[in-house]
């Protein structure tokens, strides 16, 4: 399974810009993390960009179509001339079922998510991305720019954004979204230790894996904190 995560514009590109904010800078990161979050489930992502550059709308489609995509997303946030105009809306391309499912597990997700109350709902919308790209797609519009209370949502909780954009996913993809974090789910980390297989409880977090020191202090190691650094010693 491969998911194409298209941040809207980018470089000379800035997209909407209002209450100090610029669309492009937003929905980057917002991107970034939601695919992070589905890397976490074994999904393959590809992203238009991941870094502040200029990319054109063919471009992102042709380079969903070229990467197989199975599901393209285009994340943008909104703007309007009425500073009241405010929520969350997702668009599908006509006539497109599995693009109008899509949109609605988005949609669902981040109404689901409590940060806004505003629910515009599912449209149909003929943007260039979803015009042009082969697989199942939705541009979701993440809130007005424009509007002060979403302003603060976007630049505040691209956090909880991302998570509920990558939770959208997920469930049109019918994957169960495994939480993250400490008191959540864990990874299974397999570490060889005095020639041992062993399998903990960890995290596996930008390609890093994280296992708890007390592991180490069941195992029989001492450990200790000298001067800021962790001190590791066989008993
Ligand atoms: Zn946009």
């Amino acid at each position: 399974m491969k998911i194409d995560l298209d941040a809207g514009h980018g470089g000379k590109d800035p997209g909407a810009v209002a209450n100090g904010l610029q669309e492009k800078d937003i929905v980057l990161p917002i991107s970034l993390k939601a695919g992070e979050t589905l890397k976490r489930h074994n999904v393959k992502v590809d992203f238009s960009r991941t870094t502040d550059k200029f990319v054109g709308l063919t471009d992102r489609a042709i380079m969903a179509n070229n990467n197989n995509a199975d599901v393209f997303v285009s994340i943008h946030c909104n703007k309007a001339t009425n500073t009241t105009g405010q929520g969350v809306e997702t668009y599908y391309y006509a006539g497109s079922i599995e693009g109008k499912k899509l949109a609605t597990c988005i949609q669902d997700s981040i109404m689901k998510s409590g940060l806004y109350t505003k629910n515009r709902g599912i449209k149909e919308g003929n943007f260039a991305v979803l015009r042009h790209t082969n697989m199942p797609s939705a541009l979701v519009e993440l809130g007005f720019i424009s509007n002060v209370e979403d302003a603060k949502i976007l630049k505040e909780k691209q956090e909880e954004l991302a998570e509920a954009v990558a939770r959208g996913i997920l469930n049109y993809l019918g994957i169960e979204m495994q939480e993250k974090g400490m008191n959540n789910t864990m990874d299974k980390i397999n570490i060889k230790l005095h020639g041992k297989d062993l399998e903990i409880d960890g995290i596996f977090k930008d390609n890093t894996n994280y296992i708890p020191v007390k592991f180490l202090r069941e195992l029989g190691y001492k450990i200790g904190w000298e001067n800021g650094k962790v001190i590791i010693e066989y008993k």
